[in-house]
């Protein structure tokens, strides 16, 4: 490894990672397609939000002044259920008119009473409460037109794409979608669905990590697995690292001699770091392969998908400058003692329930990085330092998972 470093902290290889960066392309995509992308552009409205003033309640839009010594009753002079009906009607002293949720408010109105504290005989309404100002719904008043309401790096939820199209726009400029190539290593791994020959497992890794950059936003490819064989590995890097912006490899990167990601990468490609004192998950390498960025990522299951969420994804959202999905972090009270290792960050995979007081933490699962189940019955990672430890009743933080 010479010069190279080794054994890193987790920050230390975030930054190592976040000095090689992609040109990301974008394009115009239907507002449809476009739940979980990354918004390109600052947006401005297109329009006021709402358009004109409208009536927030099914029921009555009259004068207020008219309406201040309850019960009241007032002549009906018409219905609004519409745009465009409002436009002959003018409310004066001593009357009211039907309107609906959504509909403009007619001229010379300037409260409403919703329709439960109303009641009506023939074109007369009684009110039994002053009319309500606030019920009415003022031009502009969630969004102005030209106002930006989105910035560039947004992630796009549903709330955020119906945002979208209250502004006005049928479709959006987001990021490309990185094309990220995963491929797992192992001369044991088989596919779901052939049956296994003593020795042989099911190759898990692949779907997670494909999972996993799905919920990013991104366009996962699962390559063929490949065997523990050098020349396999340099063909399919090769044809990898043309046709996609992001390798992530699964297996075969720490002291083994049939750790070939790591040889191959050492003696063939360009390593920027290997190892970061993290457990689970302490053998990844990031580097280049012929210009493309490549993450080694452990092939231990757990591990695979630990180093995902604090190492990969972090530098995924930074080189798109995405703003989500948002890591969320809690403070939970331990129902159970955690401990950390004695050099590394050290997550343990807890489950989290809603007590009366806020988030309760237990590790119940065996933490071993091969069971893919601690993290597949888990909701949180409660984030440990190195040696420290803590005990039932403390509070700590979790990452939710
Ligand atoms: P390695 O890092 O290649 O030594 O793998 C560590 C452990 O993870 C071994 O027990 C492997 O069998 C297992 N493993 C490696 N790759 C995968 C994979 N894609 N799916 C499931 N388990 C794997
Ligand atoms: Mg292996």
């Amino acid at each position: 490894m010479g010069e190279k470093p080794y054994f890193v902290k987790l920050a230390q290889a975030i930054e190592i990672c976040n000095r090689t960066t992609l040109q990301p392309i974008v394009e115009r995509v239907p507002l449809d397609e476009c739940h979980n992308r990354i918004l390109a552009t600052d947006l401005p409205s297109l329009v006021n939000d709402p358009p004109f003033d409208n009536s927030a309640m099914d029921g009555f839009a009259m004068r207020h002044i008219d309406t201040r010594n309850p019960p009241t009753n007032l002549k009906i002079i018409g219905t609004i259920q519409a745009a465009g009906q409002e436009e002959n009607i003018e409310v004066k002293k001593g009357q009211a008119v039907r309107i609906m949720t959504g509909a403009p408010m007619p001229k010379g109105a300037d409260s409403i009473l919703q329709v439960e504290l109303t009641s009506t005989t023939n074109d007369t309404v009684t009110l039994s409460q002053e009319g309500m100002k606030h019920f009415i719904r003022k031009t502009g008043e969630n969004l102005r037109k030209g106002e930006t309401a989105l910035k560039a790096g947004t992630y796009l939820t549903p709330a955020k794409l119906g945002l979208c199209a209250t502004m006005g726009y049928p479709s959006l400029p987001v990021v490309k979608k990185l094309k990220v190539a995963i491929i797992s290593t192992g001369d044991e791994l088989k596919q779901p669905g052939v049956e296994l020959q003593r020795g042989e497992i099911y190759e898990s890794n692949s779907f997670g990590l494909s999972g996993l950059v799905k919920w990013l936003g991104h366009q996962p490819t699962r390559l063929q697995c490949v065997g523990d064989t050098i020349d396999d590995l340099r063909n399919i890097l090769n044809s990898a690292s043309t046709e996609y912006d992001l390798i992530l490899t699964s297996g075969g990167v720490s002291m083994g001699e049939w750790d070939l990601v790591r040889k191959i990468m050492e003696e063939e490609g360009d390593i920027h770091f290997w190892r970061i004192k993290l457990r689970p998950g302490s053998p990844p390498l990031f580097g280049l392969w012929k210009d493309t960025p490549i993450f080694g990522l452990p092939g231990n299951p757990v591990s695979s998908h630990v180093v995902f969420r604090m190492l990969v994804a972090p530098w995924i959202r930074n080189t798109t400058s995405a703003d989500g999905p948002i890591e969320n972090r809690a403070r939970a009270v331990l129902a159970t003692d955690v401990k950390s290792t004695k050099d590394c960050l050290t997550l343990r995979r807890v489950s989290i329930e809603l007590g009366n007081e806020g988030y309760i933490a237990h590790q119940k699962i065996h933490q071993g990085s091969g069971n893919l189940a601690s993290v597949a019955f888990s909701e949180g990672l409660v984030i440990l330092q190195p040696g420290q430890k803590y005990s039932i009743g403390d509070v700590v933080e979790v990452l939710l998972i």
